[in-house]
């Protein structure tokens, strides 16, 4: 990047879906439209709230015969910080977001107007390779992270968080200085009173910690197994884990956290019914081993309870009740709700920051987001985020044509590189672009797969204009 500093707004694909010839052309040829930002041509006047506005690096697809075009100084700042190095945010850039690429699983560094936000850690190769320059970073610029948040147990989420709480060690921290952290785990929920382990259950806890935090069995290995879990660093090393000592459990019912004058998270998942259902999975799944609850925690259960968290649902996917032989079936024909224990209890946020509010869920299901967004509200149309982390790496078992009756925004993040069931569902994507809306909507995604590269030549059937852009190590930008 040179020196004058440079952002690019284009969509690569950009589709209205007015007529056959317009979806040809579409298809046939990249449209690039490199403009400066602040003048996004008459897509701007689209936008119901923020604009999202990219900086690129070498993973970004620029259409052949684009240019880049200087920009005004205001949006260098949001430009010009790359993988190693903080720009302190200017001007109107009140939100942004980096999508690691985390292979088949999610981490966000948001910075909220200079409140740093981490949420997951993909595996322990995406820290290593992506986040620990970006927190050493921080921690240079004199910065923290205000909250870091494992969204669940699962090693596609927690693998990287592993990774950066071993390395981070007691105060001083090694890397980064971290104000609080989120992570719902056994402790966190109340234990059935008055049971004792015994021997054969201390045995079956003994062997699941011993099989470490199992390698994924799709592509996206988390390095050597590791062997202690969250819980069990958190609670060694003194961080502020739940806003106490763990023993509390983070859900939809607390009040937002407010983390400065102008930034709060909310959370908008799950439920403690969803925390108690997968704790009572883990009881009962334990009890045929011959484990029969504990009456305290221990370090041996917090390993073996995360462990066990991690790979006992990744095979536990609905089936799709139809298969689209065609490639003609909506996501009605073919959604099916999740069922797996481990993704409902994802915690899902809103980070608002100056009038910029991002929708983050996580891995959660459909109908839960859908009952918390709801209640007590009429359902009149959809509530608008300036952006919103599509759950579950675009699975069509985690996004409901209820839920796109429920949320919109002119941004969708989408985080996978489809390694792993499939994700994200081309059904998802399509359905997401064809609602009718009076505003553009951009996709982003952090590596092409099949159902992008397929939504490339796919005309919304609303004729609503839609883009799609790579985000790799670059920030999105959002403005208030
Ligand atoms: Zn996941």
């Amino acid at each position: 990047m040179s020196d004058e500093g440079w952002t690019e707004t284009f969509a690569s694909s950009t589709h209205s879906a007015a007529s056959a010839e317009t979806r040809h052309s579409c298809a046939l040829a990249e449209i690039a439209r490199c403009t400066p930002k602040g003048n996004t041509g008459s897509n701007r006047g689209l936008r119901p709230r923020g604009m999202v506005a990219f900086a690129t690096d070498e993973q970004t697809t620029r259409p052949r015969g684009a240019t880049r075009t200087p920009v005004r100084p205001l949006y260098v700042a949001c430009s010009q910080a790359t993988l190693h190095q903080y720009v302190p945010l200017l001007g109107p850039c009140m939100l942004r977001i980096k999508m690691y690429p985390a292979k088949n699983g999610d981490s966000f560094l948001v910075d909220a107007a200079g409140t740093f936000i981490l949420i997951d850690a993909g595996f322990a190769s995406t820290f290593q390779d992506f986040i620990k320059p970006d927190l050493a970073s921080l921690t240079n610029d004199g910065r923290r992270l205000a909250l870091a948040v494992c969204t669940h147990i699962d090693a596609d989420h927690i693998g990287g968080l592993l990774e950066f709480f071993s390395s981070n060690g007691p105060q001083p921290r090694r890397l980064v200085e971290v104000d609080r952290v989120w992570h719902n785990s056994l402790r966190s929920m109340p234990l059935q009173p008055g049971k004792e382990e015994g021997v054969q259950g201390k045995l079956v806890l003994e062997a699941l910690r011993r099989r470490g935090f199992r390698e994924p069995a799709a592509p996206g290995p988390i390095g050597a197994r590791q062997g202690s879990s969250l819980a069990k660093m958190l609670g060694h090393d003194g961080y502020l884990w739940n806003e106490g000592n763990g023993t509390t459990c983070i859900s939809q019912d607390q009040h937002p956290l407010v983390l400065s004058e102008a930034v709060s998270v909310e959370v908008v998942g799950p439920s403690r019914a969803r925390l108690e259902a997968l704790r009572n999975v883990w009881l009962k799944e334990g009890a045929k081993l011959g484990y029969k609850g504990g009456a305290a925690s221990t370090d041996l259960l917090d390993d073996a309870y995360e462990m066990w968290c991690a790979t006992a649902f990744q095979a536990t996917a609905p089936k799709i009740r139809k298969v689209s032989a065609n490639g003609n079936l909506r996501l009605a024909d073919i959604y099916a709700p999740d069922h797996s224990p481990a993704n409902g209890s994802s915690i899902a946020i809103v980070i608002k920051s100056a009038g910029v509010q991002v929708l983050f869920l996580g891995d959660a299901w459909a109908e839960d987001i859908v009952a918390k967004l709801r209640a007590g509200k009429p359902a009149t149309g959809p509530i608008l985020f300036d952006a919103i982390k599509v759950s579950h790496h675009g699975s069509c078992h985690n996004t409901s044509p209820e839920l796109l009756a429920t949320v919109d925004a002119p941004c969708f993040l989408i985080s996978t590189d489809g390694s792993r069931h499939g994700h994200p569902n081309f059904e998802v994507l399509a359905e997401i672009v064809d609602r009718p809306a009076s505003f553009e909507r951009r996709l982003i995604f952090n590596y092409e797969t099949a159902a992008s590269a397929r939504l490339r030549s796919h005309a919304s059937r609303s004729g609503t204009p839609f883009s799609i852009s790579m985000a790799h190590t670059n920030w999105i930008s959002l403005e208030g």
